[in-house]
């Protein structure tokens, strides 16, 4: 049983491994080394454990904080779903979301993303007769970008010397799209900016528009989804409630409530961590899943963090945007309310995604440049059953960190009239798309709150509130220091920072991190 460590803290004297942050990337690298046999513990700040795929509960509502659907889980023999069966014993179940997965909106217009490559590619070209060959030719970078992927994420767990020689011939082919913005591949194979806008319409799964984010995260994402969306049956919590017993059976335990203060750093060994309270606990095996921003500024001293060279390379990377999150609770269900459970990407028809943005940025009472819109209750199988007569909704857009910057000494729900005004401004705003939308909800909403930057720092402690960790940009893929190893020994990375944003992501950066400890094939394994 996940425990608190206000209230019963049963740390013991050693463990095999000590991983800091509960989020999938740290649970998926505990339950690897679990399955070795090793004793591990997780320590998480939160009062949940999960990172962003925790769940919470207000006036008789659930909703997840960090998932609203994932690909390739149906597939049972997907690297995906094979980790996650093994990690969890077979436990996590996923629902699948149907043959429509993604609704884009632009303008009047809507177009359709259908599960199955030769579908997708069909409908595209329903939408756009004429570039039928660009849509054929696009699909093949997505897929020839992923191809070159494996090889990257392959180099991140070799030994430096062996990197060394080798690491560039393993690098270099998927640094060929990593290195190109996605606009700039797109624009190369086709003048049609509303196509480019269409294929594009998911840059909210990783934060970064066209002009500015990798195509080599782009590609990811986009492929990750051409099967179709999944959500987990009884919500996100599952994922950690089934992995839990997984890491205890090792005489391992996840423990909420304790704030990692520093890892204790000796000889340029990692030893242990202390806790906020002064406690210290030993270990040979330091694992931060807390971000790789975290781990520099928070975690270790500054002397330590510029002498690995951490400093310098951080300050050639971004946090990622920050986002709000209109959670909306209803009386109801979802068949009664027509939901679908399909995502709407909503956007403003004549102008792309940069030029919304940037003008967004500079006045945020200008529209807002995505919208998104998803239906949890109507995903979820198991939903009616926990909460009859009840669904949920979550809008969500980019909300700049600067712009509440100015309540961050507050504390949380006490941050006062003019804070609780924008988010009132806010979520109006937001309300109206979703009528716009569903018309025949303007009166069935129960239940209201909006998330600011400011929250996501309390409760994930993502300092500029980012929502996915690093920014997706070409120069993110050329840090070779975004990887499982660090220059001190003993001490480890895992988490969304050393591989991408997503779930999946993160789940397989606890793959490399663990390979990168014990030197076992997890792939193999997970196959086996
Ligand atoms: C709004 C939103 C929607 C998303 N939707 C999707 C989606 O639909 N599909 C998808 O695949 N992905 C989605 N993502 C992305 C996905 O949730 C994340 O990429 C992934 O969960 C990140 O996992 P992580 O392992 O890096 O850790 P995180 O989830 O970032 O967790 C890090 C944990 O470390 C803890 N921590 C920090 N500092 C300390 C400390 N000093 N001591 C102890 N603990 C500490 C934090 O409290 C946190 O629990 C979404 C993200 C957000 C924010």
């Amino acid at each position: 049983m996940i425990s608190s460590y206000k209230r019963e803290p049963k740390i013991d004297e050693n463990y095999d491994a000590i991983i800091i942050g509960s989020g999938i990337g740290s649970l998926s690298t505990a339950a690897l080394l679990s399955k070795e046999g090793k004793k591990v513990l997780v320590l998480e700040r939160h009062y949940v454990a999960g990172g962003f795929t925790h769940v919470f509960k207000r006036k008789g509502y659930e909703w997840d904080v960090g998932i609203h659907y994932i690909g390739e889980v149906q597939n049972q023999y997907s690297p995906i779903r094979k980790m996650f069966d093994y990690i969890s014993n077979k436990k996590i179940k996923w629902e699948d979301m149907g043959e429509v997965y993604d609704k884009i909106i632009v303008g009047q217009k809507t177009y359709d993303f259908v599960k199955g490559v030769e579908n997708f590619k069909s409908k595209m070209k329903s939408y756009f007769p004429d570039e039928s060959s660009v849509i054929d030719k696009y699909v093949q970078l997505v897929f020839d970008a992923n191809k070159a992927m494996k090889k990257f994420y392959l180099e991140k767990t070799l030994p430096n010397f062996l990197s060394s020689l080798f690491g560039f011939f393993l690098r270099g082919p998927y640094l060929k799209y990593s290195s190109k913005t996605t606009y700039e591949v797109l624009s190369s194979i086709t003048k049609n900016q509303e196509l480019i806008k269409v294929l594009t319409a998911q840059y909210g799964d990783y934060g970064l528009t066209p002009k500015l984010s990798s195509f080599a995260m782009h590609a990811s994402v986009v492929k990750h989804y051409f099967k179709g969306g999944s959500f987990p049956v009884g919500g996100s919590s599952q994922i950690v409630k089934t992995i839990d017993p997984v890491i205890e059976k090792s005489g391992g335990q996840i423990i909420v409530r304790a704030h990692v203060k520093k890892i204790i750093i000796e000889k340029n060994k990692a030893i242990g961590v202390e806790l906020e309270d002064g406690k210290k606990v030993f270990s040979n095996v330091i694992v931060s899943g807390v971000g790789v921003f975290n781990t520099c500024n928070q975690l270790i001293s500054s002397k330590i963090s510029k002498k690995l060279g951490f400093k310098k390379q951080l300050k050639s990377l971004n946090p990622s945007v920050a986002h709000g999150c209109l959670y909306i609770g209803l009386k109801g269900d979802a068949k009664s309310l027509k939901l679908p459970k399909n995502n709407l990407w909503i956007y403003q028809d004549h102008i792309d995604h940069d030029s919304a943005v940037e003008l967004y940025l500079k006045d945020q009472s200008n529209e807002f440049p995505l919208v998104y819109i998803s239906f949890p209750s109507a995903k979820d199988p198991s939903w009616n059953d926990r909460y009859p007569g009840r669904s949920t909704i979550d809008i969500i857009t980019l909300l700049p960190y600067e712009s509440f910057e100015k309540w961050e000494g507050s504390s949380w729900k006490k941050r006062g009239p003019e804070y609780e005004n924008t988010k009132e401004d806010i979520s109006k705003r937001l309300l109206e798309h979703l009528f716009n939308h569903l018309p025949n909800l303007r009166d069935k909403i129960d239940y209201y709150e909006l998330s600011s930057p400011l929250t996501t720092k309390h409760f994930v402690n993502y300092q500029k509130g980012e929502l996915y960790g690093i920014d997706h940009s070409p120069q993110r893929f050329e840090q070779k220091f975004l990887r499982p190893k660090t220059n001190i020994k003993g001490l480890y990375l895992t988490g969304q920072d050393i591989v991408s944003a997503g779930v999946g992501g993160a789940l397989f950066s606890g793959l490399i991190t663990s390979a990168s400890i014990t030197g076992v094939n997890f792939m193999k394994k997970i196959y086996q």
